[in-house]
């Protein structure tokens, strides 16, 4: 199974069965609902590294997750200011629950984070602006008005790590987080091809020339809604010139260097991604090779 986080969901989503409406009522009569307030999860404890499911709901947004054995799962979603007090537990923050959850539980929480943001901001259509319907225990609305029917999104995004000879290209957002270097990352954009947007995201960001782009794996990322393509890019050249907007720095890691910097050999200004990202793993495959 995959090591990466959101991944590695369980639950069986019963594409045939949700649109069922009588099928979905009586799993919801006897359901456990994952409470979600501000796209936080409920999680029992701070330390306890599981979802804390409840046998009941309230709230204007409930969405049906799958079946976990026989259990059907759903989450809610609470509105308000103010977070709501439920007990034992508290509503996290997805990215650093997703250190402390359980694999199948940050997938499940990952899916259920991307489905209800998805629907919040998804209430009117597009094609004519009336309010829309939620069908299908989630899985699309419809439009009373037109007929349109509108389906949950993922957006895909190229995110890679441009290689020549033994070494790697690590880059600077000027959105990250202090210190950081990562691999690049980008939009897919339409009529493009998943090994075109990784050419041109690195001809952009770092006018960098590649040629072979191969794929290393892919992983759910729900903020909001992206499926993150991991990939290789062969560099033509070491020559790059960032661009001065999004990318603030870049520089060439050599394989030794990486495996160092991964072991914590080296404390200076330059961290490398953390452990739930994909380009942790892409990184980090590329340097046990
Ligand atoms: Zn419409």
């Amino acid at each position: 199974m995959s090591p990466m986080a959101f991944s590695g969901n369980p639950l069986d989503r019963a594409s045939y069965n949700r649109s069922d409406a009588a099928w979905l009522a009586a799993q919801g009569a006897r359901g456990l609902f994952l409470p979600f307030w501000q796209n936080r999860p409920f999680v029992a404890g701070t330390r306890a590294g599981f979802l804390a499911w409840r046998s009941e709901w309230e709230g204007a947004l409930c969405v049906f997750l799958g079946l976990d054995g026989d259990q059907a799962l759903f989450a809610v979603d609470l509105p308000g200011e103010t977070e709501p007090q439920l007990g034992e537990g508290n509503f996290q923050e997805m990215r650093p629950a997703a250190f402390v959850l359980k694999k199948r539980d940050t997938a499940i929480a990952g899916q259920a984070k991307a489905l209800l943001d998805w629907h919040k901001r998804h209430g009117f259509c597009p094609n004519c602006g009336s309010a829309t319907l939620l069908q299908d225990g989630g899985y699309r609305r419809i439009c009373p008005q037109c007929g349109a029917e509108h389906f949950p999104r993922t957006d895909p995004v190229v995110i890679m790590l441009p290689i020549f000879g033994d070494a790697c290209l690590v880059g600077r957002n000027q959105r990250f987080p202090p210190q950081l270097y990562s691999a690049f990352a980008g939009f897919v954009e339409p009529g493009e091809s998943m090994e075109e947007a990784v050419r041109r995201e690195l001809s952009e960001e770092v006018n960098l020339e590649t040629g072979a782009v191969t794929y290393h794996a892919t992983q759910p990322w729900p903020f909001p809604s992206s499926l993150m393509l991991g990939c290789y890019a062969e560099a033509k050249s070491r020559d790059f010139k960032i661009d001065g907007k999004e990318i603030e720095d870049a520089r060439w890691l050599s394989k030794d260097e990486v495996r160092a910097r991964l072991a914590g050999g080296i404390a200076d200004e330059m961290k490398l991604p953390v452990t739930i990202a994909i380009a942790h793993f892409l990184i980090q495959d590329w340097a046990k090779r």
